[in-house]
């Protein structure tokens, strides 16, 4: 069992790929690690601590697109290979100077520090081993390292990088488990006495398992290498009860359209309300990702004779180190809590679904949610809100892609309608879900079933100037923030001409890109424009 995506034995043999660095390779990350709403989609290559590593082409090929923006990958490279393969480069801190104009030529051109530019085969061709970008930690990284990506070029695929590079990085540390969840099936199943899923540790759990009808297993474990204090994806989960395979999941591919169905595959409760992760070794019915191969039940277990069932799980790496864990399932009789979905807040997996009620319409489109599932829905009304406050769901249930939803807006605190905007709470804090206004309603795509009101933002971004004395030598610096709705846009112009400024979002650093082209020895007059996603404006004026 367990297709494999990659290439074949001879192809990874051939040298198909040389590593990045000339210096010897260990990762802070792994292809497949799970992460909010996403895989981890390749490697994350140490640099040695420090940012301005030479990085050289891994394989013959063309730069077909490069992309600058305050979060996410910072600054990146899409290189296409003569091979088939396209490999991306994330949180550079510089490009290679012939592309390095073109961006910045673009940036100014456009006043825009934001860059999504694409490229013709012929425009800037690298063979192997040339060096075309210097490593960083722009963009959404905390630590400077090489985040590297190798996808199919004509499916956009995503495959494990590693297979390329085993031999250049030693590990001989299996996977380790620490807990294991069971999951009785609503109406069908229990677990101790209760239809509840419920948690024990590994490789002992602590006590006698007991359970009647359907129950399905998951697992919380990570992967180890050697000489390093990161945590990894598992790659391979394999579940047998009484020696028959039940449950397989190999992560070394997906699909662009796959990569949300971690959040069928993981508990996304148990990581939304506590940022822990199960795999489970269920395939619920939609999801449709080809890495997970299950029994005819989807990986579920009938537990109905008065007998031990012998659970074993077999974590394994790339390298087939490996890790087993076994359990005991007593079966014992219990009653088994029935269910009745009923009415208009059951939601059917394999249907279009439409969430309707006073001042509230959502559209779920087949194919948006993984399994059934009843809303537990609250509208809540309180008179002077902007709109009544309405719970889809307790916790938050994913949705494959953004599905419309509809507010109707109750109390009018300004006329200027750009202002108003979809708030989804969740756990006690705000997030902005913007979203525009047409006919009474506030309209905005939304990916969970959360809890969803309206709210109006009219406080304008703030900017406030950093090291002052530091100006006047080019190191111009502001810390920029919105409350509400979030930054969209930043423009300083000084002296009346546009200047580069780069924005980092995970540090909120507003800062001057060339501080050595800044004249020195005069007096200068900034201003500073900074808008949030609702159109509020900060304008400010500074000599320096
Ligand atoms: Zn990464």
């Amino acid at each position: 069992m367990g297709m494999s995506l990659g290439v074949s034995a001879q192809d990874t043999s051939g040298r198909l790929f040389i590593p990045p660095f000339d210096f010897p390779l260990t990762l802070s990350g792994n292809f497949g690690e799970l992460r909010a709403n996403h895989f981890h989609g390749g490697l994350d290559f140490k640099t040695q601590g420090t940012v301005g590593k030479p990085i050289r082409n891994i394989a013959d090929g063309y730069v077909s697109r490069v992309t600058v923006t305050p979060g996410g990958y910072g600054q990146a490279v899409y290189m296409v290979h003569d091979n088939g393969y396209t490999s991306v480069h994330g949180h550079l801190l510089r490009f290679d100077p012939a592309i390095a104009q073109v961006v910045e030529e673009y940036q100014y051109a456009n006043e825009t520090f934001d860059v999504d530019l694409e490229f013709e085969p012929d425009r800037f061709r690298f063979v192997q081993g040339e060096v075309f970008a210097w490593s960083g930690n722009e963009g959404y990284s905390f630590g400077p390292h090489l985040h590297m990506e190798i996808r199919k070029t004509d499916t956009g695929e995503y495959i494990d990088p590693l297979q390329f590079y085993k031999d250049k990085i030693k590990d001989t540390t299996p996977p380790r488990a620490t807990h294991i969840m069971l999951y009785p099936q609503r109406g069908k199943g229990v677990v101790n006495g209760s239809s509840m899923k419920q948690s024990f540790s590994l490789p002992h759990p602590g006590k006698t398992l007991y359970a009647w009808g359907e129950i399905a297993a998951g697992i919380k474990a990570y992967d180890y290498m050697d000489g390093t204090h990161n945590n990894y994806g598992v790659r391979s989960v394999k579940l047998f009860v009484d020696s028959i395979e039940v449950f397989c999941s190999t992560v070394d591919g997906f699909l662009p359209d796959e990569n949300r169905m971690i959040n069928a595959w993981t508990d996304y409760e148990e990581y939304v309300t506590k940022t822990s992760w199960y795999m489970r070794s269920q395939v619920l019915p939609g999801n449709s990702w080809r890495m997970l191969q299950a029994n005819e039940k989807g990986g579920v277990v009938t537990i109905d004779e008065e007998r031990d069932y012998h659970f074993h799980y077999e974590l394994e790496d790339l390298y087939g180190n490996a890790r087993n864990y076994s359990f005991v399932v007593k079966g014992k009789p219990q009653i088994i809590e029935p269910f009745h979905p009923e009415g208009k807040n059951f939601l059917r997996w394999n249907q279009q679904n439409v969430v309707w009620d006073l001042g509230l319409e959502l559209t779920i489109p087949e194919g948006m949610l993984y399994e059934d599932v009843e809303l537990n829905y609250v509208l809540r009304r309180d008179s002077d809100a902007i709109s009544y406050e309405y719970q889809l769901h307790h916790v938050p249930v994913p949705l494959h892609a953004g599905c419309m939803l509809k507010i109707g807006v109750q109390e009018y605190p300004v006329t200027d309608m750009s202002k108003y905007y979809v708030v989804q709470k969740k756990k006690g804090r705000k997030t902005s879900m913007g979203g525009y206004f047409e006919n009474g309603f506030m309209h905005a795509s939304v990916r969970e079933l959360g809890t969803y009101t309206v709210g109006v933002d009219t406080i304008p971004p703030k900017v406030v100037p950093l090291g002052r004395e530091q100006w006047k030598k080019g190191n111009v610096q502001f810390r920029i923030t919105d409350a509400e709705t979030g930054i969209k846009d930043y423009k300083v112009h000084i002296d009346g001409q546009f200047v580069l400024f780069a924005f980092s979002s995970k540090n909120a650093r507003l800062k001057m890109k060339h501080p050595e082209r800044l004249k020195k020895g005069v007096a200068h007059e900034m201003e500073v424009v900074v808008t949030d996603h609702c159109g509020n404006e900060f304008r400010e004026r500074y000599k320096f």
